[in-house]
């Protein structure tokens, strides 16, 4: 993940007039959060939410800067954040959801799990002196007030255009193709491989960080506008993209990146080690929304072991400490075991803060050489070697580097990797005339123009941008909608997207 963030303005050269002068004297407030012994016990979201007094507090913490904002610049959806929280500090959270809405079809969400440290809130000028203004759990009050209290609007559909869409994947890309193209009056089935719609943000993401309540709703809501959705549809086996172009007039591929990488070691098949995702499903997922080889919980022991450095590892480790409380292991270790410092780890502080608050331990500077395991073929030990830094490398962090004669091993019932995630080959392979990238990403033209090489066949989210983010894949998919709407009207031979635009701008 590199999110470039716009320059921040210099707090010293604001004009700060005696309005912004008193908001900046504002101090910061945090939504409760869960007690931590508590909540390790349970599945439950750790924040609490603002009540209505502490949001408006906190809003008007909003210095409120010239155009061009660097809040909205650093958000990739491009939210009017100020004038959202201009609604919320005068008392009207609904219309501070509209806002959100007019951009993002998920604000709920995105303001629960964005990494707003590096998006929105690390842009923000507030940042400069204080704590930034929390951005997100103000997008996460004020949707869920409108959601609770008033519903999600509905939204106008145009009148019928008599196109077809077929959307493949339930994740954030496809929920936001498919709302954008079904308002501007297009046919819209989304199909899934998984029964419940939401992608990795239900078979994915824990509920201790987005309950799975809030995509049901979603969903509901998109259901009201008329979208299909059909699940248990792997598509590429059950169904080829080639047989929905039959009845369809473009298809969209928002499939992501959901296939977990190896560890490529010795042992690795030995039963009791996970892959985070297959970890994660099978711990918070409830089991009627599961295959049936996949409704057990997966094994847990008062040993775990997590390996990896990213946001997953922390996901991981934090499900292990719950099923280890909630099934009779309350003083068990849980460890992310990760071959840097924690100064290079790629996921969120705050992810880090909260595991270390449920007890969860960390190893810098390790790597994994090989699994052991017993007569029965599980795993019983994990053999590492201690790493050094180097030089940086490409992802410009700096290089471990083995230390020779430094392996140690130890005990672990249970590993998960938690190594990043790449595209499943299937669909690519099943799907003659769409391409591939060399690091096995769907090659699209550009983000604006996400049409593959093959004419009517479009792709976004982690599919062609790899593993990233629930506001990235919603920002993308959008654009995929409009460019997809483009196609729609003016399509049989492909129109090139400058002219497209101009027909869009006449509107032709
Ligand atoms: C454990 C974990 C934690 C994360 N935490 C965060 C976080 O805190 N914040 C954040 O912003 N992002 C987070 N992410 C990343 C985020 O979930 C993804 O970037 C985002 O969901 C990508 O959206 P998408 O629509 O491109 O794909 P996905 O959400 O991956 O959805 C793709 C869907 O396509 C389906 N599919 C795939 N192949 C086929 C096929 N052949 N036929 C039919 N269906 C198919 C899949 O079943 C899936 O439902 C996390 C990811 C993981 C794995």
């Amino acid at each position: 993940m590199n999110h470039e963030l716009p320059p921040k303005e210099d707090p010293n050269t604001l004009d700060l007039d005696p309005d912004r002068y008193e908001r900046a004297n504002i101090p910061a407030g945090e939504p409760p959060k869960q007690d931590p012994v508590k909540r390790r016990r349970n599945f439950n979201e750790v924040f609490l939410g603002y009540d209505e007094k502490q949001a408006v507090v906190e809003a008007l913490r909003c210095i409120h800067c010239p155009s061009p904002e660097p809040c909205i610049l650093g958000c990739p959806v491009h939210n009017d954040i100020p004038r959202a929280l201009m609604f919320i500090e005068q008392g009207d959270p609904v219309a501070g959801a509209n806002v959100f809405r007019q951009t993002n079809n998920l604000p709920e969400v995105c303001g629960r799990i964005c990494p707003q440290e590096v998006l929105c809130e690390g842009a923000c000028t507030v940042a400069g002196y204080d704590k930034p203004v929390a951005i997100g759990k103000l997008e996460a009050y004020c949707s869920d007030y409108q959601r609770n209290h008033v519903g999600i609007p509905s939204r106008e559909i145009a009148p019928a255009t008599g196109k077809r869409v077929a959307v493949i994947g339930f994740g954030p890309a496809g929920l936001a193709v498919a709302e954008e193209l079904r308002v501007l009056g297009h046919e819209i089935v989304v199909y899934d491989a998984w029964p419940r719609p939401g992608g990795l943000m239900v078979y994915g993401i824990p509920g201790f960080k987005l309950s799975k309540r809030i995509i049901d709703q979603k969903v509901a809501h998109l259901e009201s506008l008329g979208i299909r959705f059909v699940g248990d549809t792997l598509v590429g086996q059950d169904v080829t993209v080639d047989e929905l172009l039959q009845g369809n007039d473009a298809v969209f591929l928002g499939v992501g990146a959901t296939h977990g990488n190896p560890a490529r070691l010795p042992g690795e098949d030995l039963h009791g080690i996970y892959q985070a995702t297959e970890f994660l499903v099978r711990g918070n997922v409830p089991v009627e929304d599961l295959p049936k080889n996949m409704r057990a919980l997966p094994e847990f022991g008062p040993r775990i072991a997590v390996i990896g450095g990213g946001d997953t590892a922390m996901d991981c480790v934090r499900t292990a400490k719950r099923l280890q409380t909630q099934h009779g292991f309350p003083d068990g270790d849980v460890t992310v075991y990760y071959r840097r410092t924690e100064n290079e780890m790629p996921g969120r502080a705050e992810e880090r803060m909260h595991a270390r608050q449920e007890g969860i331990q960390f190893e810098f500077l390790v790597s994994p050489v090989r699994f052991i395991g017993d007569t029965n073929g599980h795993v019983r030990q994990i053999e590492f070697e201690k790493m050094r830094l180097r030089a940086r490398d490409v992802s410009g962090r700096p290089r471990p580097e083995p230390i020779p004669g430094s392996n140690y091993t130890v005990e672990a019932q249970v590993v998960v990797l938690a190594l990043g995630y790449k595209v499943d080959p299937l669909l690519l392979k099943a799907t003659p005339g769409v391409t591939g990238t060399k690091w096995g990403t769907v090659h699209v033209e550009n983000e604006d123009d996400p049409m593959t090489a093959r004419p009517g066949v479009f792709a976004a989210g982690d599919d062609v941008r790899g593993a990233d983010l629930v506001v990235t894949a919603t920002a993308a998919g959008r654009k995929a909608a409009y460019a997809m709407n483009a196609w729609l009207k003016y399509n049989s031979a492909r129109t090139d997207i400058k002219t497209r635009r101009v027909l869009e701008t006449l509107r032709v």
